[in-house]
């Protein structure tokens, strides 16, 4: 047995993965594989519709928001959505709350003038309280990172911009739980966390913030010939978009959003448990209200490498794959996507106790 706690590209419910293995040589109806249909063909255009049509069954997109399936991953996101909204002022806030977040602002000085919210730091492990940022009215937008998959920050609240539009990072935390889209004004996801395999990144975008693209942006980046083309404007990746649509239907089928939710406390809370009642020998240094349901990194001791690194080659020997934090700021990370089952991560746990029992 093999768990893969990965944090992206992640682990994929085995149901969907058998169901993929099953049409991938002939799709039924077509008596070809996905991947050999053109992406005008009737059967890849039921296939499209049907992802887009799972996501708006999972959660409420209203009528006044576009959903646009786009390449590049995340990271082409941080330039695109300068490119399409940042024309308006020349001025972006951005909300800098780890390494993906400081990222996206550091992109965004290629296009206009970045306004920093929250003071600079080199260790993310908390998120000012809002009545302390520094917020600018004029900002074409205020853009922040909902879950930093390496630094496991997550925000338990909506950031409140005074009505400027606001743009999410969802890559890591996207349909794990509510989101009220009205919110938002852009909000975009990778797919290899939560919904999928790496090559498609999901974009809900407000109606009003497309058509605004400066003149430079390459035509595929452009919110509007994206949405004037229902993202078939060139050739999507349309085996990847199957996937994905696949993986919308197991949530529809695992009871939705809420299940999802539901989960991920369930999962999150066992670590955070192990890690609390160990008795400082699993550190976890984020603060208690932004600890990341989905990615959660701690400590043994005072960063002992060597017991670390016993750590993972004792959970790899068990199985446990993956759980190497990441390489900028190294010791143990668990992520636990919706595909990671309560079950697997009690093994993590139980594991987890007995290691301290014998090491402390
Ligand atoms: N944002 C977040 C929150 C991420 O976790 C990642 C990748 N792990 C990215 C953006 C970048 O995504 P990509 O590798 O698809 O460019």
């Amino acid at each position: 047995m093999v768990i893969n706690f990965g944090a992206g590209p992640a682990k994929l419910p085995e149901e969907v993965l058998k169901e993929v293995q099953k049409d991938l040589v002939h799709y039924p109806g077509a008596d070809i594989s996905v991947m050999e249909m053109s992406h005008r063909g009737s059967h890849y255009a039921a296939i499209h519709e049907a992802a887009l049509q799972s996501l708006k069954d999972i959660i409420y997109i209203p009528d006044n928001y576009k959903i646009l399936l786009m390449q590049g991953g995340g990271t082409g996101l941080f330039a695109t959505v300068c490119m399409n909204l940042m024309g308006r002022t020349g001025t972006a806030d951005y909300i800098v709350s780890g390494s993906w977040s400081a990222k996206a602002a550091k992109e965004a000085e290629k296009y206009g003038k970045v306004n920093l919210v929250i003071p600079k730091t080199s260790k993310y492990t908390s998120i000012p309280d809002q009545y302390t940022w520094n917020l600018d009215p004029n900002a074409s937008y205020v853009y922040y990172c909902d879950n930093e998959t390496v630094d496991g920050v997550e925000f338990n609240f909506v950031p409140d911009t005074k009505g400027v539009p606001l743009v999410a990072d969802m890559s890591s935390n996207f349909l794990s739980r509510p989101i009220d889209v009205s919110k938002y004004g852009v909000i975009f996801a990778g797919a290899q966390k939560n919904i999928g395999t790496a090559g498609i990144t999901v974009v809900i975008v407000r109606d009003d913030l497309i058509g605004h693209a400066m003149k430079i942006t390459p035509t595929i980046l452009d919110f509007e010939i994206q949405a004037k083309n229902n993202s078939i404007y060139n050739t999507p990746p349309t085996f990847i978009i199957y996937v994905m649509g696949r993986v919308f239907e197991w949530i529809k089928r695992c009871g939705g959003i809420t299940a999802m939710e539901s989960n991920s406390l369930k999962k999150s809370q066992l670590i955070y448990d192990v890690i609390k009642s160990s008795n400082g020998f699993y550190k976890c240094l984020l603060d208690s209200n932004c600890r990341s349901r989905m990615n959660v990194p701690f400590r043994i001791g005072d960063a002992n490498e060597e017991l670390e690194k016993q750590f993972l080659k004792e959970a790899e020997s068990k199985g446990m794959i993956q759980l190497k934090g990441h390489r900028s700021v190294g010791g143990i990370r668990a992520s636990l996507y919706n595909a990671i089952t309560i079950k697997e991560a009690q093994i993590l746990a139980e594991f987890m106790t007995d290691f301290y029992k014998r090491n402390e």
